[in-house]
């Protein structure tokens, strides 16, 4: 048995990686060498940066991208209604096990005792018994009492808590709208910038997605809305949600807060599975590669972590502070490429690519010809299947049968190429000419300029899936390049 696969054994890697931009990631250089280690696209966390940071940041993505004629996205992530506490008089307080402390919405400084919050309907929100989380779940409090703006509470698990740290409040009904006054100040000026993805926090149901869509058609803008699953209520609601969202994103920090953490990598493949029936991507978030935010090595855990997220073939995995603040953002890129790589590889020659099983027929249009041309792929042992796909939906498609051979998507739009960087194994590749041309020139033309094909081998030449049921007439050709 040879355990260990040729890590080169597949000249493109099938998981896309994205990376968040911040301090330790800003400069030029930095960006470039991103680009080289593998980054397919960049996220902007509107969390934290202001709006000149991220104009910045958006100008030197775009123009490095150009130069190294790299077709990267650029997806923007509003804070949704994330609760904080507010500041402490000495930037910090000791909770102690069993000590009695009050939660306040007024707008004042924390002490010993006194936590402030930034939400200012929390008191409203809770009741007694209910338990309130703070620092990432790291403490916790249960709520005695509320009277008025004040919530007395005890301390369950304690420690240091410092300013600005998030409150999660797992089961309660929390009534704060998703899309904040600042989301969509934040979401106007990122859509102005001209970004691919809009990832919306802290979504609970479709219409808060529908919100989102609303304003960027009134907006006149296009960009694809990424929601974020976090929340047990969004977990229920998860088929509605992909339903009108263009992709998911596993955000695990808060999802793991929020439900108990054995409960996440079940929910994660679970949401892997719904978005891929439902030709949607899907990005695994948070703590990936954690400790390389201090160590140029990580840990054994979080290998297996990407490798399993990667067998498991989420569309991509995603880097947060390591990239953002950590101390080696071009190492954790270099990293998580090579982890990735391993595995495919080895996926690759045990033929062990999750090919959907059709135990529902019949089935869509889609599913069925997307999982032939995959089956197809690997009868012929092509190259690579092209699909002509001008909107981006018949790369999602094909993407979702996960096929052996490599997807090279050919459309005459920047922006929809750029959005298809996100999806599994699709190589996005921009042509003007793509929706006026012989398609199967176009194809032949395309697989000998990547290289993909030399003449005389075969690749697949797929197009032709429409949403409107009467133009969805799909074809799949085997063309001899
Ligand atoms: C998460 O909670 O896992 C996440 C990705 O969201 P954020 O980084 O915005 O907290």
């Amino acid at each position: 048995m040879s355990i260990i696969t040729n890590i080169h054994l597949l000249r493109n890697r099938r998981t896309k990686i994205v990376a968040t931009l911040g301090p330790a990631s800003k400069e030029p250089e930095t960006i470039k060498q991103l680009i080289q280690a593998g980054v397919n696209v960049f996220r902007l966390n509107m969390s934290h940066g202001d709006h000149a940071f991220h104009k910045t940041a958006y100008n030197h993505i775009r123009s490095i991208a150009d130069k190294l004629e790299a077709p990267v996205g650029i997806l923007a992530d509003l804070c949704g209604p994330k609760i904080r506490t507010g500041k402490f008089r000495d930037g910090q307080i000791n909770l102690e096990k069993k000590a009695k402390v009050t939660v306040t919405t007024r707008d004042i400084m924390g002490e010993p005792g006194l936590i402030p919050s930034q939400y200012s309907a929390l008191a409203d929100d809770v009741k007694p018994k209910d338990r309130i989380l703070l620092n990432d779940g790291a403490l916790e409090l249960v709520v005695n009492k509320v009277s008025g703006t004040e919530i007395a509470c005890t301390v369950i698990h304690g420690g240091v808590l410092k300013n600005h740290k998030g409150i999660n409040l797992p089961g309660v009904n929390v009534s704060a709208p998703s899309l904040t006054k600042k989301d969509r100040e934040d979401a106007k000026f990122a859509l102005g910038l001209g970004v691919d993805f809009l990832a919306l926090s802290f979504v609970r149901r479709a219409a808060d997605v529908n919100e989102l869509k609303t304003l960027i058609r009134k907006s006149n803008k296009n960009a694809a809305i990424i929601a974020k699953i976090e929340k047990p209520e969004a977990l229920e609601n998860a088929d509605a949600i992909l339903d009108v969202a263009d992709g998911i994103m596993v955000a695990r920090g808060d999802l793991g807060v929020e439900l108990k953490p054995e409960q996440v990598p079940v929910a994660q493949s679970q949401l892997i599975d719904l978005a891929r029936s439902k030709f949607k991507p899907v990005i695994v978030a948070t703590q990936m590669l954690e400790s390389m935010i201090e160590n140029a090595r990580p840990t054994r855990a979080e290998v297996s972590d990407i490798s399993y997220a990667v067998t498991r073939s989420a569309d991509a995995v995603m880097l947060s502070a390591e990239t953002a603040s950590g101390a080696f953002p071009v190492d954790a890129v270099k990293m998580m490429d090579r982890i990735a790589r391993q595995t495919e590889s080895y996926l690759w020659k045990s033929s062990s690519y999750d090919i959907m099983a059709n135990t529902d027929a019949p089935t869509s249009i889609w599913n069925a010809v997307s999982t032939a041309t995959a089956q197809l792929a690997r009868d012929l042992k092509v190259r690579a299947i092209l699909v002509i796909s001008q909107s981006g939906m018949s790369a999602a498609t094909m993407s979702s049968a996960r096929p052996a051979a490599p997807v090279v998507a050919i459309t005459g739009h920047a922006h929809n190429c750029r959005r298809m960087a996100l999806l599994w194994s699709v190589i996005p590749v921009l042509a003007s000419d793509a929706g006026s041309v012989n398609p199967n020139e176009l194809a032949r033309r395309v697989a000998r300029e990547l290289k993909i094909a030399a003449k005389g081998q075969f690749v697949l030449l797929v197009r032709g899936f429409h949403s409107d049921p009467v133009k969805n007439n799909p074809s799949v050709t085997v063309l001899s390049v």
